[in-house]
């Protein structure tokens, strides 16, 4: 059973520039799939069309039964089932830890600020970080915000978390936190769509590795047969 389903999706740029040339590709529930390829391959122009913050030229995507190309479908109820982490952590400053998870439920989804710190404790003990709920973006390290940020997608209840070089503004030290708490999530069952320079991720955590190069998908394999000597 598939929750994503991308079916030759084209995205030009109003530059001009074919990021995406009719790309397919699907993830099943539970599935965690590593995109890997060279810079200005497509890779996260094709994360960004799957919970619609490109729209596509054309083709479809589906995500858990819905189509996001269909004019019917609620975009923002969609996506709100789609939790994304970016390279840069973009937490609100002016927010500690807690206020930062806290803000989506309470405001989007109208839970109760009481019922939604709980979540967001619970939350920052899975991520590691139950000491900080009153720390400031300022006053944590770059793996420790990226934590808040997965802690904050997770907020949500997302049925799909995706991943765009999650570790790639880390220093090195800093990087095996966050890969933990992601290994963690896909242990768990969340479909999970990553895209990472982390080779060693992608060997032990990934169900399935896609290859972009130039806006087309390569190859798809497990990473056993893709990472295979020749
Ligand atoms: P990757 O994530 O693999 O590095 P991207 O998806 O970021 O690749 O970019 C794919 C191509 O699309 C690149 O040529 C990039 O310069 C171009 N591109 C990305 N975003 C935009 C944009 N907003 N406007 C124009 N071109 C873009
Ligand atoms: P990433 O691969 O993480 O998206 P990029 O440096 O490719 O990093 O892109 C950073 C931002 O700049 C993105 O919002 C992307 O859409 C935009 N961008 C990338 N390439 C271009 C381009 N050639 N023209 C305009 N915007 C671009």
């Amino acid at each position: 059973k598939k929750i994503i389903i991308a079916k030759d999706v084209v995205k030009t740029f109003p530059n001009g520039v074919k990021a995406l040339k009719k790309v397919s590709m699907d993830v099943s529930y539970g599935e965690v799939v590593v995109v890997i390829g060279p810079s200005g391959s497509g890779k996260s122009t094709l994360l960004r069309t799957l919970n619609f913050l490109e729209p596509i030229n054309e083709g479809e995507i589906i995500i858990d039964g819905i189509s996001l190309t269909d004019p019917k479908t609620n975009i923002n109820k969609v996506r709100e089932e789609v939790g994304m982490v970016f390279q840069q952590f973009n937490l609100f400053p002016h927010m500690n830890a807690l206020e930062n998870i806290t803000i989506a439920p309470t405001t989007v989804r109208k839970v109760s600020k009481s019922e939604a710190e709980k979540t967001a404790i619970q939350l920052l003990e899975k991520v590691g970080l139950a000491d900080r709920a009153t720390s400031f973006p300022s006053q944590l390290s770059g793996g420790q915000q990226q934590r808040v940020a997965i802690a904050r997608a997770l907020a949500m209840k997302p049925k799909i978390m995706l991943f765009d070089e999650p570790t790639s503004a880390l220093d090195p030290e800093m990087i095996g936190e966050v890969l933990e708490v992601m290994k963690t999530l896909a242990k768990e069952g969340m479909t999970m769509v990553v895209v990472t320079h982390e080779m060693g991720f992608a060997r032990e955590v990934a169900d399935r590795v896609i290859f972009m190069d130039e806006g087309e998908i390569i190859e798809t394999n497990t990473p056993i047969e893709l990472f295979k000597n020749p």
